[in-house]
């Protein structure tokens, strides 16, 4: 097949060729030449409707009267057209594949646009969160799914938590949802079943609870002799050094066996006695424990700041804060050398208000921080008796925080101190305005 080019120029030529023609039988070349003209352009506007009234008809070329150069077009025309009609049976079937991955998944997924109407969901979704197809497709999300803590999570507009909802089915089931943006101009929720995970977390709690509740009367028990021989004279020399390094270690299981029962407790029980107190009267409280614990440390020269002024309320559950405050106060004076600054100062951001405690002690090395929180974790186990601590003082303060619908977090750099930061949201610590 020739190119445009050269079939134009060939046209051309017997265009040019068939005037001369003309213009030599009849003597008049001018009106030869525009009759040419006329008759070419009239043939151009003919093909160029036929090719107009083709490109809509979408068939093949045969019906199409063409000359070399339309002919051309024509064909590529029609490879672009085969390759898109591939594309889209590929793209199709890549869609109807990837719809059914996802429907065969163990995990729920739930597709809704910008204003939460149902767009689609998997079979796992529509079972965990009862929704029928196709009955609920465009349905509004929250109409189905009449739950109070939803609506507050949807309210607070942040979905870096997944929301955790028992109160809504019938079937009595825990359902985790995570949300994110979908890229289609909506949400994306995945649904799980985490009833049995919880079921599980119960048995574990219980256990622990039950198996510390069981340690604790005969520890008493023990440490009661100990404390007796010790505290009489009863026993002298070598057996007077083991008694009290054995009332020592009692004492250590004892608070271990402490931590534990509040531990459960904080998992499992409800949160309870919420109320609204003044700040700085708790903190008064803590800093008469703290300042014992100074004197028993032996660390006269640390210098303790409380920075809280007396307009600050907490809506929460006064004892937990007590034990939150005290577990992070005490945790800076042990770890921290005689001569330290340590300071309890508030922070305030957009939406929290914080409670930080910061120290210029030692610091925890980056690859430990992530970890402190965990149940048992220290950075040096090694220094475990000397500081005193069960291991789960963190542990307890980031529960707590949790049960007060905040978070912890643990910035710190080695050698030059830590800060631990408590952030409550502001409606729960709030400045009163006289
Ligand atoms: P522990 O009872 O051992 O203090 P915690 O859960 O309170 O247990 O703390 C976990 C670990 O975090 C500690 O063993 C310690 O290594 C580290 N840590 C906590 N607070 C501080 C701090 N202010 N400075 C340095 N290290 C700290």
């Amino acid at each position: 097949m020739r190119n445009a080019t050269s079939t134009t120029i060939l046209e051309l030529t017997w265009l040019g060729l068939l005037t001369m023609f003309l213009g030599v039988v009849t003597g008049y070349f001018v009106p030869s030449a525009l009759f040419v003209a006329s008759a070419y352009l009239s043939v151009t506007l003919w093909r160029r409707n036929s090719f107009y009234r083709w490109l809509e008809s979408n068939q093949k070329n045969e019906s199409l009267v063409t000359s070399d150069l339309w002919a051309d077009i024509v064909r590529r025309i029609e490879i672009e057209r085969d390759q898109a009609e591939k594309n889209k049976e590929s793209v199709v079937n890549e869609f109807h594949n990837l719809r059914l991955a996802l429907s065969s998944l163990k995990v729920g997924l739930v597709l809704t646009d910008k204003t939460w109407n149902l767009i689609w969901w998997n079979e796992v979704g529509g079972e965990l969160l009862n929704f029928r197809k196709p009955d609920d497709i465009n349905s509004y999300l929250f109409a189905l799914l009449r739950s109070p803590s939803l609506k507050e999570y949807i309210a607070k507009n942040d979905f870096s938590e997944p929301l955790i909802l028992d109160d809504f089915t019938t079937q009595q089931a825990v359902i985790e949802l995570y949300f994110g943006d979908s890229p289609s101009e909506g949400y994306i929720i995945l649904v799980r079943d985490i009833s049995q995970l919880k079921r599980l977390n119960e048995m574990r709690s219980d256990f622990i609870a039950n198996v510390s509740h069981e340690l604790k009367t005969p520890l008493t028990v023990i440490n009661g002799y100990l404390e007796t021989l010790i505290d009489n004279q009863l026993v002298e020399g070598v057996a007077k050094n083991a008694i009290e390094n054995a009332g020592l270690q009692g004492r250590r299981m004892d608070n271990i066996i402490q931590d534990l029962i509040t531990l459960s407790q904080l998992e499992t029980s409800p949160s309870t006695d919420i109320e609204v107190f003044n700040l700085s009267d708790l903190v008064g409280q803590v800093q008469q424990q703290v300042a014992w614990l100074q004197k028993n440390l032996k660390k006269n020269q640390t210098i303790v700041k409380i920075l809280v002024t007396e307009d600050w309320v907490l809506t929460g559950n006064r004892n937990e804060i007590f034990s939150l405050l005290s577990n992070l106060l005490s945790n800076a004076l042990r770890y921290c050398p005689d001569g330290s600054l340590i300071s309890l100062r508030l922070e305030q951001s957009d939406h929290k208000t914080l409670i930080c405690v910061d120290d210029n002690g030692p610091g925890i090395p980056e690859p430990h921080l992530s970890r402190v929180t965990e149940r048992f974790y220290r950075v040096d186990k090694s220094h475990s008796s000397i500081t005193g601590g069960t291991g789960l003082g963190l542990a307890i303060a980031k529960h707590i925080m949790e049960r007060h619908s905040g978070s912890l977090q643990i910035t710190s750099e080695e050698g030059k101190g830590t800060c631990i930061r408590c952030s409550f949201p502001k409606d729960r610590l709030q400045q009163i305005v006289t």
